[in-house]
């Protein structure tokens, strides 16, 4: 079975849907191939600061998706081991915390239903000999040709290995991350609260009134690092193992996790220098967005965002690129293999440029941050410094970030 394709997305995660939401808003279809049998997220849930909500409302899904959340006044962090604490307010609209399935469906559903095929999953791309546009190879036997291939396909992106991408580093950090619903309502307000303890960062965000999603993120030892489980009984009893010092309500919560929502997850990165020099995000009519291109600590909370605001950059590039001229005589030219690969070539290579700066001050802070976390006192002193000099410590200066109009 051979098929041919304008334009191929690997991946149906946020960042694959968006860009096929944001292409087909330029009036570009294309098609996403996601490996699972249904679209799905892991993780439960995703803070969205207003950089992300900027890109979402460009998606046109800000607003319903609005309506599923809560607006959160200010971020509360708590040193417990040194009894510090200090609350920063959140600008007005600034911070909101989704379901990651509510963003999914708000995505998938703005697309039609056959611009996206689940249960296909791509295991190699070549070259066609001829023509040099990407052919892809599927699990199911399918052979697909493209004249753009965009690699939204995670941190292990079988694109960004066709690419030449090197794989991303794994941290040492293990994150447990969950949902609970409390039927009459939580007590934990309009506030996002982060306790940080040795080695240990717990957290609660509230979705809204009723919904809060949770996450403990620490430093393994070596018998957790054997750990890697997908059975809900066990992913809250290491949380709660982990959490045995916290109150008798925090571990309620745990307990009451919905069994659906629970993952344990390992932290991939690329490093800043990778986000800032690396030439393989894009070559001819391929490229990459989300994760596969800039996957980062949950740190900042930017990864999905990231993802988004890729998806419109790159789309208004792309669909820059490809009408080029028409405007001039109104007439839709069929554009000869050629052309396409020189526009598209064009578009992408400035899509990179414009997120290149971007992703790496993201992938910067994130790894600072990280540093600060997890590193010996020698690391923390020169994560903070550097810290210091790069942002000024303007921590949420990142989340102002426009992406602009698709
Ligand atoms: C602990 C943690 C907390 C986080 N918190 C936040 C947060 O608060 N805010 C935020 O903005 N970001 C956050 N992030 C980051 C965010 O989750 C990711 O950046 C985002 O999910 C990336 O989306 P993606 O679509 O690029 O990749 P993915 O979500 O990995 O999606 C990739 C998709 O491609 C599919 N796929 C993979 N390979 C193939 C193939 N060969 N063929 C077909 N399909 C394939 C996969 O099945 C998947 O559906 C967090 C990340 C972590 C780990």
């Amino acid at each position: 079975m051979e098929e041919i394709h304008d334009i191929v997305i690997v991946g149906g995660g946020i960042s694959g849907l968006a860009t096929a939401l944001a292409l087909q808003r330029k009036g570009i279809k294309s098609i996403v191939l996601e490996r699972h049998e249904t679209l799905r997220s892991s993780g439960a849930a995703i803070g969205m600061f207003i950089n992300g909500w900027r890109a979402l409302d460009e998606l046109g899904v800000g607003r319903r998706l609005r309506e599923k959340s809560l607006a959160l006044m200010e971020i509360q962090d708590v040193w417990i081991h040194k009894d510090v604490s200090r609350v920063t307010p959140c600008r007005k609209e600034g911070l909101r915390c989704l379901r990651r399935s509510d963003l999914i469906d708000a995505l998938a559903s703005s697309l039609p239903a056959e611009c996206i095929r689940v249960g296909c999953q791509v295991v190699r791309i070549e070259p066609d000999p001829l023509t040099l546009f990407p052919t892809l190879y599927t699990r199911e036997g399918e052979i697909i040709k493209a004249k753009v291939l965009i690699g939204c396909d995670g941190w292990n992106s079988v694109v960004a290995k066709c690419l030449g991408l090197a794989e991303p580093k794994t941290l040492r950090n293990l994150v447990i991350r969950g949902v609970t619903e409390f039927s009459k309502g939580h007590q934990f307000g309009d506030s996002f609260v982060r306790q940080f303890d040795d080695k240990m960062l717990f957290g609660m965000i509230p979705i809204d009134h009723q919904i809060i999603h949770w996450f403990v993120d620490w430093l393994p030892t070596s018998t957790d690092m054997e750990t890697s489980t997908r059975n809900p009984d066990m992913i809250k009893e290491l949380a709660t193992a982990k959490l045995r010092n916290h109150p008798p309500e925090t571990l309620e919560m745990v307990r009451n996790g919905e069994p659906d929502s629970l993952s344990l997850a390992r932290i991939r990165y690329r490093s800043p220098w990778d986000l800032l020099l690396s030439d393989a995000f894009h070559r001819s009519t391929t490229c990459l967005t989300g994760d596969a291109m800039h996957v980062m600590g949950p740190f900042l909370g930017q990864g999905g965002a990231a993802a988004l605001e890729d998806a419109v950059v790159l789309s208004r590039n792309l669909a820059m690129a490809l009408r080029k001229g028409e405007e001039d005589d109104g007439e839709v030219t069929v554009l000869s293999d050629e052309e396409i690969k020189r526009r598209v070539g064009l578009g992408m290579g400035e899509y990179v440029r414009e997120r290149r700066r971007r992703i790496a001050l993201l992938g910067l802070q994130s790894y600072l941050m990280d540093l600060i976390y997890s590193g010996s006192n020698v690391y923390k002193l020169v994560g903070l410094v550097v810290l210091m000099v790069f942002f000024r410590g303007e921590m949420l200066k990142h989340t102002e970030y426009d992406c602009g109009r698709l």
